[in-house]
Parts: structure tokens; sequence; C-alpha cells
């Protein structure tokens, strides 16, 4: 029924707009036409052809500033309509008793399509079925959905994710609490800012190379400690520097 009364107003709004369009072309040039008639027999045919150009001209004026006002028409009724809709979907949530446990970040997040919900479900029974992870089941509940290999991460202190070359880092980092976030094997990212010349110097890191990405005025690029022999690497932010000074 909702579908059917906005399918209902999209055609109005697209028919008032087409007619607006045409009477303002239709105005122009009729209005070009009789000015050229009247001026013809008047004036002279050239001076009639300039006025029926500059005419011409303003039709074409108008006709695009009822394009611009139509198109302004709409994009208001489909915000409103998308606005509607949200609230639609999230009200169904709250009176569902099976999904109702994800209103909270649904209106939070302003999303609560059933789509979206269904995929935080899904992933948040995956979490409860699994025997350590399930811990962090309740985390997804707040809307921090963590990847399996963050949390596995996370739950084991003994766990490495980079080269053997990169591991005195790793290990210090974890020691120092720094926050991380792991995901493709190999590969480690900490908000924290990297001290590479300085970790080079005070730590057992052979092959590896530290690079700093060309300068970029509005997109500054944070360096990273690479071993090229695993292609492993650990990647800093613009945090608190590490090591510290
Ligand atoms: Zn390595």
């Amino acid at each position: 029924m909702h579908r059917l009364r906005a399918l209902a107003l999209a055609t109005g709004f697209s028919l008032a707009i087409a007619i607006v369009a045409l009477f303002y072309v239709w105005g122009a040039f009729a209005l070009a036409l009789a000015a050229t008639q009247w001026f013809a027999g008047w004036m002279g045919e050239t001076i009639a052809a300039f006025i029926a150009a500059g005419l011409l001209v303003v039709g074409c004026l108008l006709a695009a500033q009822a394009a611009v006002w139509a198109r302004a028409r709409w994009d208001a009724h489909a915000g409103a309509a998308r606005m509607a809709r949200r609230r639609r979907d999230l009200e169904a949530l709250r009176r569902d008793p099976a999904r109702a446990h994800w209103a909270p970040l649904a209106e939070r997040r302003q999303v609560a399509d059933p789509a979206t919900v269904a995929r935080w479900e899904s992933r948040y029974r995956e979490l409860l079925a699994h025997p350590r992870r399930r811990a962090f089941a309740a985390r997804a509940l707040e809307g921090e959905f963590l990847s399996d290999a963050q949390i596995d991460f996370l739950l084991d202190p003994s766990r490495r994710v980079t080269c053997a070359h990169l591991q005195p880092v790793e290990q210090a980092l974890r020691a120092a609490g720094a926050p991380m976030t792991v995901g493709e094997p190999g590969f480690l990212w900490t908000e924290w800012s990297l001290d590479g010349p300085r970790l080079l110097r005070e730590m057992p890191l052979p092959g590896v190379h530290w690079q700093v990405p060309a300068a970029h005025p509005r997109d500054p690029q944070p360096g990273y400690l690479r071993c090229p022999a695993c292609g492993s690497r650990i990647e800093g932010g613009f945090g608190a520097s590490f090591p510290r000074a």
C-alpha cells in the first residue's frame, strides 16, 4: 500500500514537472513567434530576428529554472520518503521480539533496514555459537563487529601475526598495550606513530626496512616497517610516538 502510494506520488510529480517544463517552452516559443510576426511587418526582418532570438533565450532560461525547481522538489520528496521508511523499519524492529535487541544500535546509527539487521544478527549468532569468540557477542550488540582474526588476536596474548623478523616490534607493541588491528596474515596496524629509525637502531630486525611514502600536503601517509623477504609489515598511524621518548 505504501509502495503503491509512493509510485502514484512519483508519477504525479513527473507529470507535473513535464507539464510545467512544456508550458515554459511553449510559452517562450509562442511569444517569440508573435513578436517575430509583429516586428517583421513593422521594423524589418533583421531586428525581428534579434528580438525573437532574445525571447527564445529567455524562454530557455525559464525552462532551466523550472527544471532546477522541480529537481529540488523531487529531492525533498525522496528524502522524506527515505526518512519515513527508516521510521517504519525502526518501529517494526522494536515490535519484533526476535530482533528488538538491535533497536538501540539501529537508533544510534539511523539504520534499521531488514537486510542490515539480518547481517548483524547472523554475525551475533555466529559469535554466540563459538566457544571462545562468544565473549565478543555483547560487543557486537554495541555495534563493534570485530573480525575473527581480530578477536583471536585479542583473546590470545601470545599470538603473533607478523613474520619472525618483525615480531620483536609486534611483541614490544603488545607489551606496551598499543591498540592494534589485524586482518590479512602478516599485516599489523597500530594507531601509534612508529619511530622507525629508532626501532631499527634499538632492536634486532634483520632485513627489515623503514619506509615513508612520498610527502603529500593534503593526505600525509605514516611510515611503516616492512620485511621484503616475507612480505610482512607493521604500519603506524598518527597517535602517540612509539617507542616513547
Ligand atoms: Zn620476515
